[in-house]
């Protein structure tokens, strides 16, 4: 058995989803598990419509209203000569989300309504894409990933409980997926009382590696608009290449610096049973693209990771004393509770410093829990971050070019620059 996973830009249209009814009908001899993201920027969309339903901003009825026109006009797009069936579902899953978004809520309860209410864009998106095959002759099971992906109810970044998911998949999913197609969502999941989780941002990718792994599949191929795993973003560098192999323990460096082509906790799972994955385009599925799996040949280009957004902290003592004596651990049980993962860590005898993204909500109350233990904060905002995987002293310089570095780490064959733009 293979699985596939389509992102979220493979189904931003009619066309989109066309083009996956095509790729699936070239592989109809395979049997197939599929997982498809929510469409285009949807989720996004979801987030507003969070934010306003919980925050009570008055704006959820426009909101709901673009996602609605949004999804129709794709349904129109797909010229199916008899969507009734796919309306009735679509309409059912509208329906919901708006008694959702317009039940009222109390701040508190912001991360557990996300999940809630950001699941409907692959509940629709799947709903759509499945009817759609069916009209043209793909038979294929929708299955709501929910009954199968068992998480804890961390909201907004739950963690597999993976010895329940395995057994349910084992035992309930794959003698279904053994006899056709599976069209069924990433993302999304089941907590402790049947209460709908997400495992993070572009987590799909991690919901076809935790299929695979219980599946014990033969491969997982990513469907992307990019040809597969790049040396650096196109988009910053003009001459960046494809690399057309690449270890486990390589993409997974790449995944965790921030290489946004692989979601970091994807990889662990596929080494664990040494399942191949595949990276591949969806505009030119011909081409090979990339693989990823245990081979031996070494990654022997270096490879850019460009974050911008980044912000450095810089914490000291007020009364002279070591910053090791005590402020370490309350420091970082802060840092876990708002979830603020460091880019970089330093410290000396006198001052702790570490970059990371900045994502303002969080690292404002971060900040001030880190004032009240008494410490003086320096702040820098608006850096960039280069990092060079496989850095050599030519591409250390081809990169850095007259930039000023204000912050350099090295170690082993990974070096971080700390940029001011
Ligand atoms: N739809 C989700 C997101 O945009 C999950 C994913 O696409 O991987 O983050
Ligand atoms: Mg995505």
């Amino acid at each position: 058995m293979k699985i596939f996973k389509f992102g979220g830009a493979s189904v931003k249209d009619a066309n989109g989803v066309k083009n996956i009814a095509k790729i699936l009908s070239d592989h109809s001899s395979e049997k197939l598990l599929v997982v498809i993201s929510a469409m285009g920027k949807s989720t996004n969309h979801l987030e507003r419509l969070v934010h306003a339903s919980v925050h009570n901003t008055g704006e959820t009825a426009v909101l709901l209203k673009e996602l609605k026109d949004y999804h129709y006009s794709i349904i129109d797009g797909l010229d199916t000569s008899n969507p009734s069936a796919m309306l009735n579902d679509i309409e059912n899953l509208f329906l919901e989300l708006e008694c959702l978004a317009e039940t009222p809520s109390a701040p508190e309860e912001y991360d557990f309504v996300y999940d809630q209410v950001v699941s409907f864009g692959e509940l629709i998106s799947t709903k759509i894409v499945s009817h759609f095959l069916l009209s043209e002759g793909l038979k294929n099971q929708w299955i709501d990933s929910r009954n199968f992906i068992i998480t804890d109810d961390r909201y907004r970044d739950a963690r597999i409980q993976w010895n329940e998911t395995e057994k349910i998949i084992i035992k309930k999913l794959k003698p279904l997926a053994e006899r056709q197609t599976v069209i069924t969502q990433g993302f999304i999941g089941r907590g402790p009382v049947n209460e709908t989780t997400t495992l993070g941002r572009e987590g799909s990718d991690y919901s076809a590696a935790i299929f695979a792994y219980c599946l014990n599949a033969d491969s997982v191929t990513i469907w992307k608009d990019v040809a597969g795993v790049m040396n650096a973003d196109p988009k910053k560098m003009d001459n960046a290449t494809l690399i057309p192999h690449l270890g486990y323990s390589d993409a997974i460096e790449l995944a965790y610096y921030g290489a946004s082509v692989i979601h970091p906790k994807t990889i662990q799972p596929l080494m664990a049973k040494n399942i191949p994955l595949f990276v591949k385009s969806f505009v030119n599925p011909e081409v090979p693209g990339t693989q990823v799996s245990n081979n031996s040949t070494t990654l022997n280009v270096p490879c850019y990771i460009f974050k911008e957004n980044q912000v450095l902290v810089e914490l000291k003592t007020r009364d002279f004393t070591f910053i090791v004596e005590q402020n370490l651990e309350q420091i970082f049980r802060l840092l876990a509770q708002y979830k603020v993962r460091c880019n970089i860590i330093q410290n000396s005898a006198i001052s702790f410093s570490f970059v990371a993204d900045n994502k303002e909500n969080k690292m404002t109350s971060l900040l001030s829990e880190l004032e009240k233990l008494g410490l003086t904060i320096e702040i820098t905002e608006s850096l960039e971050l280069i990092t060079i995987y496989n850095a050599t002293e030519v591409s250390k310089n081809v990169i850095l070019g007259q930039k000023q570095v204000i912050l350099e780490q090295n170690t082993g064959n990974t070096a971080h620059y700390l940029l001011k733009p």
